[in-house]
């Protein structure tokens, strides 16, 4: 299969940066960027940063996401950030489904549907995220926990909506761990997704994004990014340095 799709490296700043250290790390990213035939760039940043980043980000070729957001417009969510505020804020992607909010905060598979749909109402484009823990792994349940965590979603929207959303397929066990899928690993579960996708549709199976996430680095983004179905990354620790994250964008564009 050709490779036409074009790549999207992501940033997920997770809980971290205070708004001085937020503020220096964007700069610094979009001082050294510049727009890509072939790669968008992207930084998730904690929903207090969003003010201060939409107005970094205007006119700059770096895109911005927020990491959650709920599904209703409004309401009596004390604490929450709707969907619907974000585009305020240049907010274009939005992650859904973060494994590290699937097991610490309580988002089902129902809840992640709700939220792909309420991101592609609001003009968002949903990064769905996927991945199989390490006892699913060596139990062989790998491409059966992604399916059953992708069909929950196309249950809700239809396959359609995948032509507005990306899927980030994130081994649990390489988050953050310094532990990396080889590119072997991570292309055969790319592969194998895309095919099932193709079931259903296969143009939107061929259009795709598929990223790759777990300790991707700017050492192995090249062989990683090199697998004809891995069309970018998901990037958690090393999209906290500039310089590391500029190097893996370096290699995808
Ligand atoms: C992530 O947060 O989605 C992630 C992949 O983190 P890390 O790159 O630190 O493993």
């Amino acid at each position: 299969m050709s490779q036409t799709r074009r790549r999207l490296i992501a940033g997920n700043w997770k809980m971290n940066c205070l708004r001085s250290q937020a503020i220096e790390l964007a700069s610094e990213i979009i001082a050294s960027s510049s727009e890509s035939d072939n790669a968008d760039l992207l930084i998730c940043v904690p929903a207090v940063h969003l003010a201060d980043m939409s107005k970094l980000v205007k006119d700059s070729p770096l895109y911005l996401g927020a990491q959650d957001a709920h599904w209703e417009e409004k309401g009596a969510f004390t604490g929450e950030v709707s969907a619907a505020m974000l585009p305020d804020y240049q907010v274009s992607y939005l992650l859904v489904g973060h494994s590290e909010r699937r097991e610490m905060f309580a988002d089902s598979d129902e809840r992640v549907a709700k939220k792909f749909a309420a991101a592609l109402k609001n003009g968002l484009k949903p990064i769905l995220c996927i991945g199989e823990s390490l006892e699913q792994r060596e139990q062989g349940d790998t491409l059966n926990v992604l399916k059953n965590q992708c069909q929950a979603v196309i249950d809700q929207v239809g396959i359609e909506a995948f032509a507005n959303a990306c899927i980030a397929y994130e081994p649990i066990w390489a988050i953050g761990t310094g532990q990396t899928a080889t590119p072997a690993q991570a292309q055969e579960i790319h592969a194998e997704l895309r095919g099932w996708l193709a079931q259903m549709d296969a143009k939107i199976a061929q259009n795709i994004q598929i990223l790759y996430g777990g300790s991707m680095n700017a050492a192995n983004a090249e062989e990683l990014l090199a697998q004809p179905d891995i069309d970018g990354g998901l990037i958690g620790g090393a999209s906290l340095k500039a310089e590391d994250f500029l190097t893996i964008y370096s290699v995808a564009r």
